[in-house]
C-alpha cells in the first residue's frame, strides 16, 4: 500500500471538525461530519469503487468480486469523534480500508468476494448518548425508540437524519441481510499502551469486551462524628472501601478481566457526619463471557457478607449488561498469516474499549487490528500514532 498516501489523506481529513479549543469534534449528522464525509467519499471514487450512503447515513465504496452475488467483505470504522477528540479514532480505520482497495485495484488485484469499505455513522455516541448507530442499523437492531432519543438541543435522531436529507421512516434500509455480508474487519488504535510498552508493532484482537455496569447502593446510619464510639457505628463507606479492594483482588485473578469503579456519592456529605448512604458504580469487562460472571459472581457474594458483618444493607442494581464478542478465530489466523509473511510479531490482544464490530456477533465473522497509540492517549487531543 502506499503509506505516504494515506499518512497524507489521514491529516487532510483531520482538518474538518478541528475544535477551536483543542481536538476533534465531529459529532453525527453536523456540517462537520458531513464534509468529512464528502471527502471520504472523493477518497473513494480515486480508488475506483463505486460510492452509496444507506438510510441512516452509513458511506459505502465497494469494489466488484468477480463471483456475482458473493457475499462481501466488510471493512469499516468511523468518522465521528468525542468532544475534543484525537485524528486517529475512527478515521484511520475507515482510510486504510480505502487505501487497501486502491492498493488492490492499482496492482489490478481482482477478487472472487466484493469487498466494501464502510464508514459508519455515529460510533461514538456523544450527541445522542448512545453510539454504534450506523452498524446497529447494517445489523437490523437499530429500533424506533433509538430515532426518538434527542441530542442537548433536544433534537431528536429522527429530525436530525432529516435535517440532513434522510427519511426517518426508512432507516430499517440499512438493515443487511446477513447472507449478504462474508466478515468484518477493522483497523484501529489500541486506546492503550500495551503495544508500546511492548514494542509490538500491531496488535490481533481475540475479541472485544463487553461492559458490565452495576450500581452499587449501601444504606448505614448517619451520625455524629465525634459522639458515636467506632464499636456502635453503621458506617456503609468503609463497607464501600472493602468491597472496592475485593472488587479489585478478585479482577486481577483473570488475565484479561478490568474492573473500575469511577463515580462515587456520598450521603449526607459534611467532614463531621458519619455517612448514612454510598452509591458508587463499577464497570466490569472481560473478553469472556463466563469469567465476567464469576467475578460478577464472587464479589456480589462476598459484598453480602462485608454488608451484613458491619450491619449495613447492600443493593446491587444492573445498569448495562453488553455481551463480549469473540472475533473469528479463522480471521485471526489469516491476520496471524499475514504478519508471519511480512516479518511482524502477532500479539494477541482483547479489546476493552467498544467497537463497531461489535454489533456483527451474531451476523458474521469479525476481526480486529490493533496499532499503536502514543503513551496509550485517546479521545484526547493528544492522540497520536507514528506513521
Ligand atoms: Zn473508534
Amino acid at each position: 500500500m502506499n503509506k505516504e498516501r494515506l499518512w497524507n489523506r489521514l491529516h487532510e481529513l483531520s482538518q474538518y471538525g478541528k475544535d477551536p479549543i483543542a481536538g476533534h469534534t465531529r459529532f453525527s449528522f453536523t456540517k462537520e461530519e458531513r464534509m468529512a464525509k464528502d471527502l471520504t467519499a472523493k477518497y473513494m471514487l480515486e480508488a475506483g469503487l463505486e460510492i452509496r450512503e444507506d438510510a441512516i447515513g452509513n458511506l459505502i465504496g465497494r469494489k466488484e468480486g468477480t463471483m456475482s452475488d458473493a457475499p462481501a467483505v466488510l471493512i469499516g470504522s468511523h468518522l465521528d469523534s468525542v468532544p475534543q477528540g484525537g485524528m486517529f479514532d475512527g478515521p484511520l480505520g475507515v482510510l486504510a480500508g480505502i487505501e487497501v482497495l486502491q492498493s488492490m485495484n492499482e496492482r489490478e488485484i481482482v477478487t472472487d468476494h466484493p469487498i466494501e469499505v464502510i464508514a459508519f455513522t455515529d460510533e461514538e455516541g456523544s450527541r445522542f448518548q448512545f453510539g454504534l448507530i450506523g452498524s446497529k442499523a447494517v445489523a437490523g437492531v437499530l429500533t424506533e425508540e433509538d430515532l426518538q432519543r434527542s441530542d442537548q438541543n433536544g433534537i431528536t435522531l429522527g429530525q436530525a437524519m432529516k435535517e440532513n436529507g434522510f427519511d426517518p421512516l426508512r432507516f430499517k434500509e440499512a438493515a443487511r441481510d446477513p447472507k449478504t455480508v462474508k466478515g468484518y474487519v477493522e483497523v484501529h488504535i489500541e486506546q492503550g499502551k500495551v503495544l508500546e510498552t511492548n514494542n509490538l508493532p500491531i496488535g490481533v484482537v481475540s475479541g472485544i469486551a463487553g461492559p458490565l455496569w452495576l450500581n452499587w447502593k449501601i444504606k448505614g446510619e448517619a451520625g455524629h462524628a465525634g459522639a458515636t464510639p467506632m464499636q456502635l457505628r453503621k458506617d456503609p463507606l468503609v463497607a464501600a472501601a472493602e468491597i472496592m479492594q475485593d472488587i479489585e483482588e478478585q479482577s486481577k485473578k483473570y488475565t484479561n478481566a478490568v474492573a473500575t469503579v469511577g463515580k462515587i456519592s456520598i450521603k449526607p456529605g459534611g467532614v463531621n457526619v458519619i455517612p448514612g448512604e454510598v452509591e458508587f458504580t463499577l464497570d466490569l469487562r472481560d473478553i469472556d463471557e463466563s469469567v465476567r460472571d464469576t467475578i460478577e459472581k464472587t464479589i456480589v457474594a462476598n459484598a453480602n457478607k462485608i454488608c451484613s458483618k458491619r450491619k449495613v444493607e447492600l443493593e446491587v442494581t444492573t445498569l448495562q449488561r453488553v455481551a463480549p464478542v469473540p472475533c473469528s478465530p479463522e480471521i485471526r489466523e489469516v491476520i496471524e498469516h499475514a504478519c508471519s509473511q511480512s516479518g511482524v510479531k502477532a500479539y494477541t490482544m482483547p479489546s476493552g474499549a467498544g467497537h463497531d464490530g461489535m454489533q456483527f456477533k451474531d451476523f458474521c465473522p469479525i476481526g480486529m487490528i490493533f496499532v499503536q497509540s502514543k503513551d496509550g492517549i485517546s479521545h484526547n487531543p493528544a492522540e497520536w500514532s507514528t506513521k
